[in-house]
């Protein structure tokens, strides 16, 4: 049996990196990577998580979707989604099927095809209802933090007991599962990516009905654009629907 964590790069999987007990059972890590993490995301992860594993003899796995978009394969989801004009949305979790859970599952059933997998999960003992072993088909599914009932809060404490700092919210920066604090980070210290994240949702076919993130106007659905236009206006002036769930659970964000 080969034990590997699902690595999302925020808080609850970062926790259990530095859990011995769990690592002494862990074979390796994985990463899938949509090339879409945010800059702070990239630099914990090669300023604090990659040293660490090498330091513990801990391989880890990155790996990247891969998907034909207008005859030509793209492995960033940004990109594959900008061809085919549509946009990750929060009803749908094609984003997570096809950038998070299929590349993984492509990777273990190529590099091992007979053996029995057991996966980690970092859910906390606070985001219990994410818990959804399904995706995982014939895996065995490990929730440590589940198990030592360890909230989000238990494991900052964690991490800043074992000497790490606190590692940023991972998730794609274009991410439609984002709170109103990570859009106004992006806008106001990321006005490139929060361009771009114009420009992903301006390209979407169902423009401008369908929206990436959720601010609202009346009720009405608000563009980036919409919200852009009004320069200086705090984005907290503006009415913001927290998304009823979270990144999906295969994200770990
Ligand atoms: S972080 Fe958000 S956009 Fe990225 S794969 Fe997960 S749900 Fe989709």
């Amino acid at each position: 049996m080969k034990t590997y964590l699902s690595l999302g790069a925020g808080v609850d999987t970062t926790a259990i990196l530095l859990m011995p007990d769990v690592m002494d059972k862990t074979d390796f890590v994985m990463f899938a990577d949509t090339g879409g993490e945010n800059p702070e995301t990239y630099a914990y992860l090669n300023k604090y998580i990659k040293p660490y594993l090498e330091q513990i003899g801990k391989p880890l796995i990155v790996v990247h979707g891969e998907e034909k978009v207008r005859g030509e394969i793209k492995t960033n989801m940004e990109e594959a989604y900008l061809g085919w004009n549509i946009i990750p949305v929060r009803f749908l979790r094609h984003c997570t099927d096809k950038w998070k859970i299929k590349p993984m599952h492509k990777y273990l059933t190529e590099t091992y095809p007979e053996e029995k997998l057991k996966v980690i999960i970092g859910f906390a003992y606070d985001e219990i209802q994410r818990v959804n072993s399904t995706r995982w088909k014939d895996q065995e599914v490990w929730y440590p933090l589940i198990e030592k009932k360890m909230t989000r809060d238990d494991c900052v404490r964690y991490i800043l007991s074992k000497g790490f700092p606190i590692p940023p919210k991972s998730g794609c920066f274009y991410c439609p599962f984002q709170r109103l604090d990570q859009w106004k980070e992006l806008r106001f210290k990321h006005p490139d990516l929060w361009q771009r994240a114009i420009i992903l949702e301006k390209n979407g076919s169902h423009y401008p009905q369908m929206t990436l993130s959720n601010f609202k106007k009346k009720g009405s659905p608000l563009t980036l654009e919409d919200v852009d236009k009004q320069l200086g206006k705090s984005l907290y002036d503006y009415e913001f629907d927290p998304a009823e769930e979270e990144c999906s659970g295969a994200c770990m964000t």
